[in-house]
């Protein structure tokens, strides 16, 4: 496997050329061992990682480490097959969670995933609404999401489904798959699993997406995906790689922390997943419209011309207020001078709603 077959291409080697100089050589990260140890690939091959002296002297933030999927630097040890990680790339995408207990420190799960796949079964455990979350969850990663109706071959009208899905979330393709009779991998393969390019799976357990993923990377002459290593009293452990390389060349990180995917953190995901539906409430007549009653309110009248589906709508509210629910209410307080401004706002709308006898 080659640098250029683990996704190394010319922007990173661009956000590299400083450690270059500093003769430090770049790597990927296959998975975590342990604590501050790692499997990673370098241009030759795969070297136990070690974050040691150098990484903690910085005094960093846990979402500093690394993570499966990063890039990161490395001092190779003349003559072992270890390596010292001096530092990690920037990520281009990232999904995370808070470590538990608190709601300040993130933990990176996987870096620099390029298309998730929100997977959902065409049987009972089906959950439109959770499909939407996934996407919010997706879309704060940074990275592209497809959604994906896995079990076509159980459910007799997976076409009607997949448009009814599709109206509550325009602009994210929606294919429809079977793990058991490939319908729709070969499509899915095509369009995103692309040589250098890095996948993941996510969604709720039963799904299938480990049979996806099985289909995808089915391939007798496909490395093991095994890293061995011998632990601290010498006994050879075993891990399973999390990123695994592809018959097509696609990448594919497939980790307990992505499987079990906590919905936190969908603070600027829900405004980016209901881009639409913001604007839509920004044409509203009155600055501060509670979408309620109000003249003039844009999004009472897509409800009801039907342009806007009521369902996403009520979606995007509760998720908004969950999303206040968690707002920390002292420091999130606007400036005094914008204060002024919705007390004013505020006042012009109770007038308004006195007027019309509210
Ligand atoms: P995961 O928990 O999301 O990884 O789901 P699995 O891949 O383990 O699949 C859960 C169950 O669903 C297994 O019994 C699979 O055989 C089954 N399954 C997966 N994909 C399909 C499919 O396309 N059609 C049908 N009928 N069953 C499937
Ligand atoms: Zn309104």
């Amino acid at each position: 496997m080659t640098l250029a077959d683990l996704g190394w291409n010319d922007t990173l080697i661009q956000a590299f050329a400083p450690h270059a100089a500093a003769g430090l050589e770049p790597a990927r990260v296959v998975c975590e061992l342990r604590r501050n140890f790692y499997a990673v690939h370098t241009a030759d091959g795969e070297v136990l990682g070690e974050c040691g002296g150098k990484f903690f002297h910085k005094n960093l933030t846990p979402d500093q480490f690394p993570a499966v999927g990063d890039w990161v630097a490395v001092k190779r040890r003349a003559g072992e097959q270890r390596a010292d990680l001096h530092f990690v790339l920037p990520r281009r995408t990232k999904f995370s969670r808070r470590a538990s207990g608190s709601e300040e420190i993130e933990q990176i799960i996987a870096a620099n995933i390029d298309t998730v796949f929100l997977v959902s079964g065409l049987d009972r455990n089906f959950n439109p609404k959770r499909i939407q979350r996934f996407l919010v969850a997706a879309k704060e990663s940074g990275a592209e999401a497809i959604v994906i109706l896995n079990k076509s071959d159980v459910c007799e009208d997976a076409e009607e489904v997949r448009a009814d899905i599709q109206t509550l979330v325009p602009g994210v393709p929606v294919f429809i798959t079977s793990a058991h009779t490939r319908k729709g991998l070969k499509a899915l393969a095509a369009n995103y699993a692309q040589p250098g390019k890095t996948l993941a799976f996510i969604g709720s357990s039963g799904v299938g997406k480990s049979s996806l993923i099985n289909a995808l990377t089915r391939d007798d002459s496909m490395p093991t995906a095994e890293v061995r290593e011998k632990d601290s009293k010498g006994r050879h452990t075993t891990t399973r790689r999390e990123l695994v390389l592809t018959p097509s060349g696609a990448l594919v990180i497939d980790t307990p922390g992505m499987r079990e995917l906590q919905l936190w953190g969908v603070e600027d995901g829900v405004e980016e997943a209901f881009s639409d539906i913001k604007a839509l409430a920004a044409t509203c007549r009155f600055t501060n419209c509670g979408h309620s009653n109000e003249p003039g309110c844009a999004v009472l009248a897509a409800l009801k011309d039907g342009t806007l589906a009521q369902e996403r709508w009520n979606n995007y509210e509760k998720l908004r207020a969950e999303k206040l629910s968690k707002a920390k209410p002292l420091s999130k307080l606007p400036p005094s001078d914008n204060r002024t401004k919705w007390r004013k706002i505020n006042a012009e709308r109770d007038a308004w709603k006195k007027n019309a006898g509210l």
